[in-house]
């Protein structure tokens, strides 16, 4: 019957994943939790289950063109569907107040503000509503960027109504789901669905840098006349990477917070209009995107989270044609991005959730098997294969204990203080006697000169994969040394064994190969 109704009423003639089991389960009466990408097909997964229950459904929805938007489309499909909003005229509330007295809604859209006013909680169960649906439930967060007070309310009306409620976002982090759980359902558990986050025809691959402007002018280069967005860390990169692009022959403009408005429309304008412009661009540039074709999209740096790569490479290949996309990382990004939350306002809880929501990233940036099955499990979600369309999957690295590589330099760390950065460290392990290696009497230390095996480069790759598997981590308070985390700590007592692998850049750099 679900079937039925979506090609009757919808002319889908199937659903996406996972909206029928979601979609069933709503319509069964249980409190549901559902989490789909932005795009995934959220708003089927309660009009539907209203068409197959008694009673009103009403929706909580935070954009009030949105929900007039669905409203008008569910009304064009026959659905006996209405709003309550901020933006009606008195005629709009009249006609939907008339339609819910005579029990001909199927839908009730309601604006969060509504919640505040006494009246309304009476006014739904006169109504006979016997569902809430929540859109955009994690406006409910008060840690997000969209917290929406109202939110609060929704929680208290349905103890009130005592009816099911389905709660629907794209933000999958489980702190957010942590929130919504308990400020929604009391704290009681829903059915908890998490679909759809595997874009497969978007293509993963990361690089550490090495010379990052050649590695992406090549990869630019490749593609020469696509359509393509550059992220940069920084505003003033964004200018001098375009003005290289454009030297090189390439169609690129820079965009940024920084930038006017006018300018800023400007090259969204551009972008959605021109074929094969590159935007080289920070973070501000995506929000209001919506560019079917973006054949591909590269990280001059690292992201700052899991999240925000996913968010961000989300942007290619929304017309489902292949795209592809390439992120380079080094130790500055890392150190970068940790100082970056270290000096940020935010409280200890939050730092420590923002530090591990980078190390998800690193532990992708390092992954040595299929890496779009560990980016799909960090979202719950999971893969029953490896997906074929990543660097890894189709150039499987070559792996090596690294277990030995690693104990040598934590413990060259931990006799020098953790009081050094890489450079120093490396010096120490490679037995090169500088100045300030001998002015600290660091060519007595027993450390000094264990590491001759590998050269000073693949010290550097072995360094950073350390700081990507967060073995150890840069001090901001002391430029960047090195000091150790609880995960060194079983490695250094033998207790746990590291796998590292022979990257790119240590090929390409150290010319023979890392020693097992
Ligand atoms: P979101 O999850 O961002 O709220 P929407 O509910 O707006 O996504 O759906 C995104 C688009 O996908 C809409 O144009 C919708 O009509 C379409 N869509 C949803 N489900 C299906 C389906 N089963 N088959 C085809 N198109 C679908
Ligand atoms: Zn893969």
């Amino acid at each position: 019957m679900p079937a039925d109704l979506l090609r009757q009423v919808w002319g889908f003639d199937g659903f996406r994943p996972g909206q029928q089991q979601i979609v069933e389960t709503v319509a069964q009466g249980r409190d549901v939790l559902a989490i789909m990408p932005t795009g995934g097909g959220k708003s089927l997964c309660y009009q539907l289950p209203a068409l197959m229950r008694e009673g009103v459904t009403v929706v909580i929805s935070p954009l009030i063109a949105l929900m007039r938007d669905q409203v008008r489309a569910l009304r064009e499909a026959g659905v006996a569907a209405g709003a309550l909003t901020s933006g009606n005229t008195q005629d709009e509330t009249d006609q939907v107040f008339q339609a819910l007295g005579q029990g001909g809604l199927k839908l009730l859209y309601m604006a969060p503000e509504r919640l505040a006013s006494g009246g309304t909680v009476n006014l739904l169960r006169r109504a006979g509503v016997t569902a809430i649906a929540v859109d955009e439930a994690h406006c409910v967060s008060q840690w997000g960027h969209d917290f929406r007070p109202d939110y609060l309310r929704i929680g208290e009306l349905k103890r009130a109504l005592d009816v099911p409620l389905a709660a629907f976002t794209a933000t999958a982090d489980a702190e957010t789901r942590a929130e919504i759980v308990a400020r929604l359902f009391d704290g009681r558990e829903p059915m908890t669905f998490l679909r759809g986050f595997d874009r497969p025809n978007i293509r993963l691959a990361f690089q550490p840098k090495d010379s990052p402007r050649r590695q992406l002018m090549d990869f630019v280069a490749a593609r020469r006349g696509q359509s393509g967005i550059i992220y940069c860390g920084s505003r003033a990169r964004t200018e001098t990477l375009a003005a290289a692009l454009n030297e090189a022959g390439h169609s690129a403009v820079a965009y940024h917070g920084g930038m006017e408005a006018e300018p800023r429309r400007e090259v969204e304008a551009r972008f959605q209009r021109e074929d094969g412009l590159i935007v080289v661009a920070t973070v501000a540039f995506g929000m209001g995107i919506d560019k079917p074709d973006i054949r591909w999209v590269a990280h001059a740096d690292l992201p700052k989270s899991i999240e925000a790569y996913y968010q961000e490479i989300g942007r290619a290949g929304r017309d489902g044609d292949p795209a592809e996309t390439l992120t380079l990382y080094g130790p500055d990004d890392i150190r970068l991005r940790r100082t970056q939350i270290d000096e940020g306002l935010a409280d200890a809880a939050r730092k420590g959730a923002d530090h591990a929501r980078l190390n998800a990233l690193l532990g992708l940036a390092e992954a040595t098997g299929c890496r779009r099955r560990r980016l799909l499990a960090y979202f719950g979600e999971e893969m029953s294969g490896d997906c074929g369309n990543c660097d890894l999957c189709q150039s499987p690295p070559q792996l090596f204990d690294g277990t030995e590589a690693v104990r040598k330099a934590l413990s060259a760390m931990l006799r020098t203080g953790e009081w050094f950065g890489s450079g120093h460290l490396i010096d120490i392990l490679t037995g090169s006697a500088t100045a300030k290696v001998r002015e600290r009497g660091h060519d007595r230390l027993p450390t000094f000169g264990v590491g001759q095996d590998f050269s000073r480069s693949q010290w550097q790759a072995i360094f950073r994969q350390m700081m990507g598997l967060d073995l150890c981590r840069p001090d901001p308070e002391r430029h960047g040394a090195l000091h150790l985390t609880d995960a060194a700590h079983p490695i250094l007592r033998g207790e746990d064994r590291v796998t590292l692998r022979h990257d790119t850049a240590m090929r390409a750099r150290a010319g023979n190969v890392v020693r097992a």
